[in-house]
């Protein structure tokens, strides 16, 4: 982990949704350390500011990151050109730790944006067959067109992805309701189960609930949580979180640990 911002070169900005891009970046010279999917990093817009982005895709030193414009920073960066350099630092936080996994059920649940920070937990479930259990691989999104990564979601269906939009036009011939409904065609063991979820809180602490209620306990539920950051490295204290400082001791915190502190507005 580094201090100071990394150059990397942008080599490829692709549309993901009419507010969200795919970024892909490789390093100018030096790379940091390797990421872990569920780890984020501070990305910087040169003039502009740096913010916490998740990693959405690790290829050796290659990262990738889908972002939403929602302020200054994240528009800035969903318009980076290839060619272009941006600033890195990381990697950052707890990651998934799928591995800890090995020979359970997986259930991911993915709302909106939260699937960048699953997309590289699903790419190593997949591509480690026979090391855990069943797959089940649960997205939702607010229309059609805010579903991200539609070219990869076919191919993670083995057994089972389901996808759901809160709102559809006639030309949407998929599930309609909220993402949780998804979780009565998946397939699993719930005493033998891992579950990770991403995306609002809202939809966290409901994913959570579900999963509860058919028997996966909660210290086998990973969520991932954000909170305003900075530093990004335990000093500032923007990201505390009750006793926990999310960008140290998350994003991904066992939900045992987590649910007395959701009641915890962000400031
Ligand atoms: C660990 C972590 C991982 C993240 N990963 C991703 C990712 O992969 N892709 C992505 O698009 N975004 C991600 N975010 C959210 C992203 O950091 C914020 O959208 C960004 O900081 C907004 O900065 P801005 O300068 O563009 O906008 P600002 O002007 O700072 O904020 C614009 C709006 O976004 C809200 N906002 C600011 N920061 C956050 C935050 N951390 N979480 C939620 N809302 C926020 C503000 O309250 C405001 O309403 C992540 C955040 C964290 C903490």
């Amino acid at each position: 982990m580094t201090a100071v911002p990394l150059p990397y070169r942008v080599t490829a900005n692709r549309p993901e949704s009419a507010d969200t891009r795919t970024i892909e970046l490789q390093p100018v010279a030096e790379a940091l350390p390797v990421f872990a999917p569920g780890q984020f990093a501070m990305v910087y817009a040169f003039g502009v500011g740096d913010i916490p982005v998740s990693v959405a895709g690790i290829d050796g030193s290659a990262l990738t990151h889908t972002i939403r414009g929602v302020g200054a920073t994240s528009r800035a960066l969903c318009a980076v050109r290839a060619g272009t350099q941006v600033g890195v630092r990381g990697p950052f936080g707890t990651g998934w730790d799928l591995p800890s996994a090995a020979g359970r059920d997986l259930i991911i649940v993915a709302g909106g944006i939260g699937l960048a920070p699953l997309r590289p937990l699903v790419r190593e479930a997949l591509s480690a067959p026979g090391t855990y259990g069943r797959l089940n691989v649960l997205v939702g999104a607010r229309t059609p067109a805010d579903l991200l990564y539609r070219s990869e979601l076919d191919g993670w269906g083995h057994p089972y992805c389901g996808v759901t939009v809160d709102r559809a036009g006639p030309e949407w011939t998929g599930n309609v309701g909220v993402v949780t409904a998804l979780l009565d065609q998946a397939a699993f063991d719930p005493h033998d189960t891992t579950a990770f979820a991403c995306g609002p809180e809202v939809m966290i602490r409901a994913a959570a609930r579900e999963l509860l209620h058919r028997g996966v306990p909660a210290q086998h539920i990973r969520i991932s949580l954000e909170r305003n950051m900075h530093c990004a490295t335990g000093h500032c204290g923007h990201c505390q979180l009750g006793p926990l400082l999310l960008c140290r001791d998350g994003p991904v915190v066992a939900y045992d640990r987590a649910k007395p502190l959701l009641t915890v507005r962000e400031l």
